[in-house]
């Protein structure tokens, strides 16, 4: 809904309304501090909004407009996550479903989803049924097709996609496929719709060559009003005067769907722009803009293509992309998992032995912190995530078996290592076996009474204060008050103990305390990323292990440090981290920190590893992932 408000409101009257919209449980746009103008608010089913309407200080309020009653936010809130088999669509980890136009043949089925599953792809897709502009244009291999895209399923764990043409085929191809798309043609026929809405199955729903967004929305209402409410949008451009592209791509259409429905949205930059150069561009915008995900045809050998060749990347072009998404995602809060599909048959209860209960993952401090969301961002919901009061808490839960991983912070961009957790991957027998990067966005939260003039005591943790250190210069009155965590400081506040009127954390702990955010994005560097590593106590057994970190003392002679260098130098290994730290006890002695790119579990680096202790008087693999 809109509300229109008074331009003589006062500050009171903003209070109260806002505090009407919290207790109503109606999600709205912040408030700005200037006097009247309007505000965007998210209704809920069976909101009554006749006394938000009577506000002294509200002129007016416009009611949500209704076409789409089920798939409109309005009615449900909370995104929507569409599962295909173990990949999750619309969560904390981007989807890219890669393949190629049409199947041809096994051989190049095979071949190309060999390459795209090496890549980072976790949903294979082809065309058995083609809709082609042409009756003369070549129509797919039909069954036989769809016979080879469960064989690619069976051979590499990748679910699939393909596309339904008509109901008649419906029989056949839930017997094939994991994901039914319903192809840009025909995205008004509706009897197809009603069709995919009652097989209850995960659907694609791609965006008709001319369609609306308000008739695209209808179209998934007609999906979700048979029940089903898998349903993934997919702009695949539209049909304009622009004759330079194949389509128009609405890349627009990312934030305004975002806004207006629940269900995830995916962008298929090959069919909007009809052109290989174009489509890595486009799909590295996507992503920047919010989109979950994509949908990328790719083909070994595109200039013999049967269909849409010109658009189809090579192999190592979608490597390529993956890897520039992979740097692009922790921006917009979403990951690229390299190792996706491992570490969901990892987590999956029932694929652990004898049907083991669901794994546990360890962090320091409360939900809703950072270390938190690295949980969810790295393994999905399909973990406990178990909060622990400190560091060393973590290490011990993970050696002593009470936890099956823990996730701890390792680096953060603005102040360096975290020096207690080395020391601690040092004193216990546990293993780094995987890595994620967060991009850490701080905030100021009151509960929703406290007016942002008011605030004079901010509460949490040291680190986070170093981190919005240039904020609080602009604050030289607030006093400070120390929490354990950003999340604590959330709670505290929540429960006004401490003191404190506002809290220094992430947005998330502020929603989880329902704490009102007044000034978002109060870190000094934005670019204030953190890494985290994830250690259990066997080594990593999912996913490529592309990088590995190593400890070692060199012995106390000239040139030891240079001599273990020159080993990697020879063997072409890239050192992308050296640091050290003196070594407890021994003054002057100290330890190296190295990551390298490369396996340093594998068969194939044990004579580099031997190598390198002839130098060293100790030397331990913390792990490769
Ligand atoms: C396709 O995905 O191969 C396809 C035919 O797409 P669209 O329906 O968007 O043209
Ligand atoms: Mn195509």
């Amino acid at each position: 809904m809109i509300i229109h408000l008074d331009k003589a409101i006062t500050r009171e009257q903003r209070a109260a309304l806002q505090l009407l919209l919290k207790t109503e449980g109606v999600s709205f746009g912040e408030l700005k501090p200037s006097d009247g103008g309007t505000i965007l608010a998210r209704s809920r089913p069976g909101l009554n909004v006749q006394p938000i309407a009577d506000l002294p200080g509200v002129a007016g309020v416009e009611p949500d407009k209704t076409n789409f009653k089920l798939v409109g936010r309005g009615e449900h809130p909370d995104d929507t996550i569409v599962k295909i088999g173990p990949v999750a669509i619309g969560g904390e980890r981007l989807a890219v479903i890669a393949g190629p136009c049409a199947i041809e043949s096994r051989e190049q089925a095979f071949t190309i989803a060999r390459e795209v599953r090496r890549y980072g792809a976790v949903i294979f897709r082809a065309g058995a049924f083609k809709p082609r502009s042409s009756p003369y244009s070549f129509q797919g291999m039909g069954e036989d097709g769809l016979r080879i895209l469960a064989d690619v399923r069976e051979e590499f764990g990748l679910p699939v996609v393909s596309e339904i043409t008509s109901p008649a085929y419906a029989d056949l191809m839930v017997k094939y496929v994991d994901m039914l798309q319903i192809g840009a043609r025909n995205m008004q026929n509706f009897e197809l719709l009603k069709c995919v809405g009652r097989l209850g199955m995960p659907v694609m729903l791609k965006r008709g060559l001319a369609a609306t967004i308000e008739e695209w929305l209808m179209s998934a209402e007609y999906i979700m009003a048979e029940g089903n409410d898998q349903i993934v949008i997919c702009e695949r451009g539209i049909r304009t005067y622009e004759p330079y592209t194949r389509n128009t791509l609405d890349l627009s259409a990312i934030p305004i769907m975002k806004n207006l429905t629940h269900l995830p949205i995916i962008i298929d930059p090959s069919h909007a722009t009809g052109i290989r150069e174009k489509v890595a561009p486009m799909a590295r915008a996507a992503i920047a803009a919010g989109a979950d995900g994509l949908m990328i045809e790719v083909h070994h050998d595109p200039g013999r293509a049967m269909s849409d060749g010109p658009q189809a990347l090579f192999p190592k072009q979608f490597g390529r992309l993956m890897r520039d998404l992979y740097v692009i995602a922790p921006v917009v809060d979403k990951q690229v998992d390299f190792g996706y599909l491992e570490k969901a048959a990892l987590v999956t209860p029932a694929a652990g032995a004898g049907g083991a209960e669901t794994p546990r993952a360890a962090f320091q401090g409360e939900v809703g912190v950072s270390d938190h969301k690295a949980i969810l961002q790295y393994f999905g919901d399909e973990v406990a995530p178990a909060p622990l009061r400190t560091y060393r808490a973590v290490f011990d839960a993970v050696r002593d078996g009470e936890a099956d991983y823990g996730m701890i912070p390792l680096e953060r961009a603005t102040s360096g290592s975290v020096h207690e957790n080395y020391d601690l991957l040092l004193d216990h027998d546990l293993r780094i076996v995987g890595e994620i990067t967060l991009r850490i966005e701080l905030t100021l939260a009151t509960r929703p009474e406290v007016e942002p003039d008011a605030v004079r005591r901010v509460v949490s943790s040291p680190t986070v204060f170093h981190h919005c250190d240039q904020f609080l210069q602009s604050h030289p009155d607030w006093e400070r008050v120390y929490a354990e965590d950003a999340a604590t400081a959330a709670a505290l506040v929540e429960r006004k103990e401490g003191g404190a009127d506002a809290a220094l954390t992430t947005p998330e702990a502020a929603a989880l305390h329902g704490l009102a955010l007044r000034e978002r994005n109060v870190e000094t560097d934005p670019r204030n990323y953190t890494r985290f590593v994830v250690i259990a106590k066997t080594p990593r057994s999912h996913g490529p292990r592309r990088k590995s970190s190593l400890i070692y003392r060199t012995a106390d002679r000239p040139g030891a440090l240079f001599e273990t260098l020159k080993v990697f130098t020879e063997n072409d290994v890239n050192l992308v981290k050296l640091e050290s730290r003196p070594v407890s006890g021994r003054p002057w002695e100290y330890m190296f920190y190295v990551d390298i790119e490369a396996d340093a579990e594998s068969v194939e680096f044990a004579s580099i590893l031997k190598a390198i202790a002839e130098h060293t008087d100790y030397l331990k693999v913390l792990g490769a992932y």
